[in-house]
């Protein structure tokens, strides 16, 4: 079967009038670039899958955010599907356009906003092709790891949106493990931050001192360097009365604390039963609600090793009743015991 889009069997996309539409975005967004006649559309049918082709009904070639976000508002508004492109070098089809749909174009943000030699980290937008990085922090004696094969045309948003890997992966892991922070735009326009600009999360071993010193108990800190997991060790006496009742109270404090500079409760091991309140402090209850709804889906009469790994909203209800965080009961909607 042919790997065009296809309404019969990829689902039926909303009719657009190309003219309204046009339209609409012309006096909405009057300085953003649109293409629209045949000739001009036609570099845009296809990406590094050149065997496929179609031609996009716009192609919008925006300079700055606001017109992004401006053409996804009116996109959504009117139901138009939008397919983004950076360089187009993809060999999967990933930014093949749709008739019926909108090309968003982010080649136009090509600027290396800022380099840190010393943090080795670089601020860059979408469109910037993944060599002008390496060649922006030659003079620094530094360069962008990760390095498709076709690096000297693709832009750092296809390595985003495609895990870009490359020949310098295997040591220096996929396009993944080299960012820090990235900004998004959702379909519908609303502005979204994942990640930070900090390489580790600051002051965590301070913090966990200062909890060793509330709960009067030493707690030795030991890393793994290659996947960057800490493992805190309690020292407890477990023959000295309350000693254990406060080692598990230490613990459990230490991964909220972990959760609330930016980690995970578990970076091996797993949650079993020992860290399922913590589960609570790491996921909303919308999340644990696809949680258990991935384990029914397994499981529907919930006998295989029931209670592990995923609290019951009730348990989060009870552990968040003693948890109150910046005066916010979690999961208010829930009865209390
Ligand atoms: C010769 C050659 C060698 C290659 N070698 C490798 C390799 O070794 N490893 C590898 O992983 N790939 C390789 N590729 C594939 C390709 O270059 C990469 O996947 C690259 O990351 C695509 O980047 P692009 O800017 O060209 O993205 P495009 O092809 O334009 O788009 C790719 C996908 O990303 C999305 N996208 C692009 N920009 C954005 C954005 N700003 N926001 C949201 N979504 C966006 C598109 O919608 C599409 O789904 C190779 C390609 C060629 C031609």
């Amino acid at each position: 079967m042919n790997i065009l889009y296809d309404e019969r069997v990829d689902g039926a996309l909303p009719d657009v009038d190309k003219s309204a539409l046009l339209q609409a975005l012309q006096e909405r967004l009057p300085d953003l670039d649109i293409l629209h006649r045949e000739e001009e559309l036609k570099p845009y049918e296809c990406d590094g899958l050149s065997a496929y082709r179609t031609t996009p009904m716009l192609v919008a070639l925006p300079r700055n955010i606001e017109q992004v976000q401006g053409l996804l508002r009116l996109c959504h508004e009117r139901q138009v599907p939008v397919v983004a492109r950076g360089a187009g070098t993809g060999l999967s089809g990933g930014a093949l356009p749709l008739e019926k749909g909108v090309l968003l174009v982010m080649a136009r943000f090509n600027n290396i906003l800022h380099i840190d030699p010393a943090a080795r980290t670089a601020r860059v937008q979408p469109g910037v092709r993944n060599l002008a990085i390496s060649q922006a922090a030659a003079p620094f004696g530094l360069y962008y790891a990760p390095d498709p094969s076709s690096q000297i045309a693709c832009s750092i948003g296809g390595n985003v949106a495609e895990n870009a890997g490359g020949v310098h992966c295997l040591k220096y892991g996929l396009t993944v493990h080299n960012l820090l922070k990235v900004d998004i735009l959702t379909v519908d326009g609303e502005h979204l931050t994942l990640g930070s600009q900090a390489l580790d999360s600051s002051g965590v071993l301070h913090a966990i001192a200062a909890l060793s010193a509330e709960y009067d108990l030493r707690v030795a800190n030991v890393f793994h360097a290659g996947d960057g997991n800490m493992h805190p060790l309690i020292l407890f006496d477990a023959n000295q009365p309350g000693e254990l009742d406060r080692a598990e109270a230490l613990g459990g404090k230490i991964l909220e604390l972990c959760v609330k500079v930016g980690g995970s409760i578990t970076g091996e091991h797993g949650v079993g039963r020992e860290k399922i309140n913590q589960m609570c402090a790491q996921f909303n209850s919308d999340e644990l609600t696809v949680f258990h709804a991935v384990k029914a889906a397994f499981d529907p009469s919930g006998l295989l090793n029931p209670g592990k790994n995923i609290p019951t909203l009730h348990r989060c209800a009870e552990f968040g009743a003693m948890h109150v965080h910046l005066g916010q009961m979690p999961f208010p909607e829930l009865e209390r015991y």
